[in-house]
């Protein structure tokens, strides 16, 4: 008999972890949203909203010319360019199709059936992903509960206890998705320091250039100074150019070429390359972007804060905020009037939303709303 050639067909014949997972899940259909509304205050992704340095769009034009000839596949002067910002050789550098790209072959790479991989409980959604993918067994270590100084952050000592002999890979990210909170580098620190020598921590940083806390560090010098240490960082976020598409990780170079062997050969394409290349250089772009968003973080918390709405510490350029059980009805009155938040079932936080914090009018628009909505 012929068999019908449906999505459960297929995932019959799939691998194991393949078969368990669930496609990522991005939230509204912002394009369908786009196109009926005109104004539309697009707060569920966490897109940088005021855009890369002019220097990135004047190199994208100038690539154009070239874009019948392949990328370099090597992505050489990107990678120097990172090399010197970050003080490493550039064979610990590995550029990826966004940083997802790279968290994702991570997966694929050092694990497999047998193996377990850690990643916090209220981590960014990918970790799941790509364990599952992979067909390795996910160990979900608890978060810091709720009153914590850190609420629903990551919980070092459990993650640290969810290690097993089999455990390959250990996903954290700093500061988190969708949490907004940090690990202070004392306790980061420590963290490594008990890791087993043999587990690949992976800290994705995909925040880290918009984190100001004096109690927030990148992991760089770590990974620069431990072979199991990866660090993951991107140009969506910070330095605005998330529909490119390249993110990059920082490792000891044997990662990195291990690594090499299933990156498909032009993954990074030549006008993400150019304007990475020009972003980078173009510190003041990103210092005033940084402090657009550090400033407006502080008035959204505050105002929120002053509606009686509870709202995560956050190092990033988004809030999670507690809507308790009105939250659906929140999402959907805010939808109605063109505001878009992400809701977070999917994450197991339902009571809550993710709000990306948005320009200064932006951000007045979402107040204004949820005045309305909250009457
Ligand atoms: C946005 C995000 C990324 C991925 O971004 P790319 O666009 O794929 O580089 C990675 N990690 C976290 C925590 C993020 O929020």
């Amino acid at each position: 008999m012929t068999p019908t050639y449906d999505e459960n067909w297929f995932a019959s014949r799939a691998t194991s972890g393949i078969r368990a997972l669930k496609a990522y899940d991005p939230g509204h259909d912002v394009v369908a949203l786009r196109n009926a509304r005109q104004w539309l205050v697009e707060l569920g992704s966490n897109e940088n909203p005021y855009g890369p340095s002019p220097r990135a769009r004047a190199a994208v034009l100038d690539a154009l010319h070239l874009m019948h000839r392949y990328p370099d596949p090597r992505g050489a002067a990107l990678k120097a360019a990172l090399a010197a910002e970050h003080g490493v050789e550039p064979s610990r550098i590995l550029l990826g199709n966004g940083s997802h790209e790279l968290l994702m072959q991570l997966a694929q790479v050092f694990a497999g059936p047998g193996d377990d991989v850690v990643y916090p409980q209220y981590g960014f959604a990918v970790f799941a992903l790509a364990t599952r993918a992979s067909s390795a067994n996910a160990r979900v270590a608890p978060a810091s509960p709720d009153d914590a100084p850190m609420p629903l952050g990551h919980d070092v000592d459990a993650l640290l206890a969810a290690i097993t002999p089999s455990t390959k890979l250990l996903y954290i990210a700093n500061p988190n998705n969708p949490t907004g909170t940090w690990i202070n580098p004392a306790s980061l620190r420590r963290f490594v320091d008990a890791v087993p020598h043999d587990v690949i921590v992976v800290v994705d940083e995909a925040y880290a250039e918009m984190a100001d806390a004096p109690d927030y560090a990148t992991a760089l010098p770590l990974a620069r100074e431990r072979g199991n240490v990866v660090v993951t960082r991107t140009f969506s976020k910070a330095y605005a150019l998330a529909g490119l598409r390249c993110g990059y990780l920082v490792a000891a170079e044997g990662l990195v070429a291990v690594m090499e062997r299933v990156r498909e050969s032009f993954n990074v394409n030549s006008l993400a390359l150019a304007a990475c290349e020009a972003a980078l250089g173009d510190v003041e772009h990103l210092a005033w972007s940084r402090e657009r968003n550090a400033e407006q973080r502080t008035a959204l918390t505050a105002a929120l804060a002053a509606r009686g709405i509870r709202v995560l510490p956050s190092q990033t350029n988004f809030v999670l905020a507690h809507f308790g059980d009105t939250t659906p009805a929140i999402e959907a009155e805010l939808l109605e009037r063109g505001v878009i938040l992400r809701p977070m079932g999917g994450y197991g936080l339902p009571a809550y939303s993710r709000i990306t914090v948005g320009t200064l009018d932006e951000n007045r628009r979402l107040l204004q709303a949820l005045d309305e909505v909250l009457a």
